[in-house]
């Protein structure tokens, strides 16, 4: 089987495998076939590729030899209009969202697999994608929210008087949440943390910040660890703790989303009005819509003295460690479908390729999409 690898468009700069995750491939028998400069926006040399034991070949030819093709990003609809009926894609594509791209995959008739609907069961957690950019998400919002904060993150006392520690504010304890605020602690700052999902206090408290409750919280157990939608009640109250809560912060991280769904804003203008100027709001959630009603997608924008980062793809701003995880991950996923002799073997059986494949031969095959797009 032939592999293929694409450099990423746009102003990603992370690549998909690592040489060293070549290598692992390489050793089960595929050949690697990897478009000339794919890596070197994440510091990997066309040479190192090439060590590694892949062949370094133009877009066009991984394009008509690979029976596999990857990248991180969604497909532009052209690039898979361009793709042959017998190949397979495989990239994130967010198909909750991007419905109109799963629709071109439906009419091309070509296999596609999403990596971040990898199912999350236990057997999957070293495939899991969405885990490790989140991790790296948290992990680079503190920083920034940091670095543009006009005031210290820990507290000082010294003999030029006491500072007194920023007070950070996470709406949502997931993967990214979480990492946020272990960071966040580890600086110094005193953390406050929202979630919908009674399951996350624990942890949240574990890691030494405070969890704010609010009563009434719709969970569903089937939802497998998301959030749900909540009720107009509860919205109500969760908005006036949370309002409370965000015009003391110095610094608010939004992570709160809803698979699928427009992510819920948490924090509306008017309370952004009410924050000290100087404050900032890194909202992750800003490729869904935002948790800040005044968020834009890969823009900072600036209102009241409270600048809003509206950053959904940090893991591209530290391009060399989340290459490293994401290619883990992808090459234990790919390890699925390859055989002893190195030939794709598709098992359909298997619950974490089923539930990866979006589309194939013209049809949904993931049963979250179907029921969305039914
Ligand atoms: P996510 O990115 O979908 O959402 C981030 C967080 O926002 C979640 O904790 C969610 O509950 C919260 N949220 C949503 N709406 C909110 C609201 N209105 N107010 C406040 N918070 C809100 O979540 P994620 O980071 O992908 O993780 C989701 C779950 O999956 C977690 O339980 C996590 O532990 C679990 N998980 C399981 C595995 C595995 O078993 N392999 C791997 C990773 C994550």
């Amino acid at each position: 089987m032939i592999i293929g690898l694409l450099k990423e468009a746009g102003s990603e700069k992370r690549v998909a495998m690592l040489p060293e995750v070549v290598s692992v491939l390489i050793g089960k028998k595929v050949e690697i076939l990897v478009e000339k400069g794919a890596g070197e926006t994440a510091y990997q040399s066309d040479e190192d590729f090439k060590k590694a034991g892949a062949q370094i070949v133009s877009r066009k030819e991984v394009l008509e030899k690979a029976a596999v093709v990857i990248q991180i990003q969604p497909p532009e609809p052209e690039l898979v209009k361009s793709l042959r009926k017998e190949q397979i894609w495989i990239s994130q594509y967010n198909p909750l969202w991007n419905t109109d791209l799963v629709k071109t995959f439906i009419s091309s008739g070509i296999t596609s697999f999403s990596l971040d609907s990898i199912p999350r069961i236990t057997r999957a957690q070293a495939m899991d994608v969405l885990s490790s950019m989140a991790t790296v998400s948290g992990y680079k919002a503190v920083l920034e929210a940091a670095s543009l904060l006009p005031s210290f993150f820990p507290m000082f006392m010294t003999a030029a008087g006491t500072i007194r520690p920023a007070n950070v504010l996470i709406l949502g304890a997931g993967v990214a949440g979480l990492q946020a605020i272990a960071i966040a602690r580890k600086l110094g700052a005193q953390v406050q943390v929202f979630d919908v999902r009674s399951a996350v206090k624990e942890e949240v408290m574990s890691l030494g910040a405070k969890f704010v409750e609010v009563e009434g919280a719709r969970e569903d157990a089937a939802a497998g660890g998301y959030a749900i939608e909540q009720t107009e009640d509860f919205k109500k109250r969760q908005q006036e703790a949370i309002n409370e809560k965000a015009i003391k912060a110095d610094v608010v991280i939004g992570t709160a989303q809803i698979p699928g769904k427009k992510a819920p804003v948490l924090v509306p203008k008017e309370v952004v009005e009410k924050m000290k100027p100087g404050s900032v709001i890194i909202d992750l959630a800003a490729s869904t819509g935002g948790n800040c009603e005044l968020a834009k997608d890969n823009e900072t924008v600036e209102h009241h003295g409270v600048r809003i980062v509206g950053q959904s793809n940090y893991p591209s701003l530290m391009p060399v460690d989340a290459s490293k995880m994401f290619g883990k991950n992808l090459s234990n996923f790919l390890s699925l479908m390859i055989d002893e002799e190195g030939q794709l073997l598709l098992d359909f059986e298997d619950e974490i390729i089923k539930g990866t494949c979006i589309t194939r031969d013209g049809e949904i095959i993931s049963e979250r999409v179907k029921s969305l797009m039914n």
